[in-house]
């Protein structure tokens, strides 16, 4: 049979046509009229029943959550809010939902509560409206770099390296666990693992994405890494996606540009292409704002946001730049920020982060030129010996979303910071291999994919963006 998408449906207001449509029911009200969901928009198609002509039987069993299909002629709406109706001429319900049992009633639930049963939480408008956004940033990604002459390079999911501490590692073995061959020294005898060598899921792309950089000049990764990340926050997850593009012949601020760049495109197509969705998020977020006092609602809505976004340059400063405005600042009731009575060379918390880009420049910041010493060995070192070319994007609500920088290509300087930090550097032969032949200056950056669709969607928490989110005691499903 042919089947109309409800999308399509919707979007064409043809009357006096008949259609097959197949979904979800949301609703069925007064043995009348079914609200019909497909998955394809937020909007359900409303089905009007003849239920004096209907077999009682049948009407039984069009209950919350069962699947339908559908034949019916397309008819003006009767009620509000929608152009179009399906006066069903047949109904078949190709699968049942008993109503005492289906976890999804027709009200509001927590995201608490969806979150137990993650399985079912895409048939809400709400994660059907998330999922769709989720889809059409990846594919916006994609085209972005496409259309730039990108070539979209595979790195592996297992690898020997950590990327130098990027995060904590989750070990790949095939050993029986309950008999792991250990060495005469008692050591775990990697040798006679499957790779003869200890192995890890990839917690970065970058090392490997700089390999083939230095040959195809501009490439990206997208795909899945892994951090058995120990802390419950609402911004980590121990399996997320990220983007990491790597350019040859580019420098800190071309980096710079081209993260801005791609995180305008991507918010721009959403916006254009899943205006729908996007409206009924903001309006979900609003009525959340509702719920906090007013001194500490948003003062835009999600819309709003996303608008201005893409409508200011994101401000650049460097992080001693940084530093400097918050020592000066009174965050809450002319009580300073705590860390800096340590100064300048400590890391940034995420409350610093927020504080720079929600109070004090309220849109985007780029933050450039870290010490040394809290970043990773291949950043580019600074002609002050103290500072590196690494760039941070800090966004509204989120915090962290880009973490990149322009990288060391000098083969010397490289292995100097080496061996400071005691990185042994037989291990990273490879990786010296592109300095020692042809390197050449080249940056590159990581975009956190969950971040970007926290950020787009309006969400607050990590676990709602991400189709089945992996965390602590949680991967059932
Ligand atoms: P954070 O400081 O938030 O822990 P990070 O500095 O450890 O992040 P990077 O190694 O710079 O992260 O990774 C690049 C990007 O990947 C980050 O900017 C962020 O957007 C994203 N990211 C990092 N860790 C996670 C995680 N556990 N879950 C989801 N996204 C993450
Ligand atoms: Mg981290
Ligand atoms: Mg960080
Ligand atoms: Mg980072």
């Amino acid at each position: 049979s042919t089947r109309t998408k409800i999308k399509a449906l919707l979007e064409s207001d043809e009357t006096n046509v008949d259609v097959t449509v197949k979904g979800w029911v949301r609703t069925f009200r007064n043995n009348q009229f079914i609200a019909l969901n497909d998955g394809s928009t937020n909007n359900n198609v409303q089905i009007v029943v003849d239920f004096e002509n209907t077999d009682a039987a049948l009407l039984k069993r069009i209950t919350t959550g069962a699947a339908l299909s559908v034949t019916g002629t397309v008819v003006p709406s009767l009620g509000k809010g929608q152009k179009i109706d399906i006066k069903a001429k047949e109904i078949e319900i190709l699968g049942d939902s008993d109503p005492e049992k289906y976890p999804l009633q027709p009200k509001k639930h927590s995201l608490e509560f969806l979150r137990e049963i993650a399985h079912l939480r895409f048939r809400t408008t709400t994660f059907g409206a998330i999922f769709r956004v989720r889809n059409t940033l990846s594919f916006a990604i994609h085209q972005f770099f496409q259309e730039r002459g990108f070539v979209y390079l595979h790195t592996p999911v297992i690898t020997a390296s950590d990327a130098e501490g990027a995060g904590e590692t989750f070990h790949v073995t095939n050993f029986d666990l309950e008999n792991i061959p250990k060495t005469e020294n008692g050591e775990i005898d990697y040798k006679q693992d499957f790779f003869g060598r200890a192995t890890n899921l990839t917690v970065s792309g970058q090392l490997e994405g700089e390999l083939g950089a230095m040959a195809l000049s501009d490439i990206y990764t997208f795909g899945p890494t892994f951090r058995a990340e120990n802390s419950n926050t609402t911004r980590h997850l121990a399996e997320f996606w990220m983007i990491e593009p790597e350019m040859a012949f580019a420098d800190i601020t071309d980096n710079m540009d081209t993260a801005e760049a791609l995180l305008k495109y991507v918010i721009k197509y959403a916006l254009d292409k899943n205006k729908d969705d996007l409206e009924f998020l903001s309006t979900r977020l609003l009525d959340e704002e509702k719920q906090k006092p007013q001194n500490e609602r948003s003062e835009m809505t999600l819309l709003e946001k996303l608008q201005f976004c893409l409508d200011n340059d994101f401000e650049r400063l460097t992080y001693t730049e940084a530093i400097d405005i918050l020592k000066d600042s009174t965050p809450n009731k002319k009580k300073k920020f705590q860390f800096l009575v340590e100064g300048w060379g400590t890391d940034l918390q995420s409350e610093h982060e927020r504080y720079l880009v929600e109070k004090h420049f309220k849109k985007p910041v780029i933050l450039t030129d870290y010490p040394k010493e809290i970043k990773s060995f291949y950043m580019r070192q600074n002609d002050d010996g103290k500072t590196v070319a690494a760039m941070d994007i800090l966004f509204p609500g989120i915090g962290e979303i880009v973490g990149g920088s322009q990288r060391e290509e000098r083969l010397e300087k490289l292995e100097q910071r080496m061996d400071e930090i005691g990185i042994p550097k037989d291990e990273l032969w490879w990786y010296l291999d592109t300095r020692r032949f042809g390197g050449c200056p080249h940056a590159g950056f990581g975009l956190g994919f969950e971040r970007l669709v926290l950020f787009v969607t309006g969400m607050g928490n990590i676990r709602d963006v991400i189709p089945f989110p992996r965390f602590p005691k949680n991967a059932e499903f």
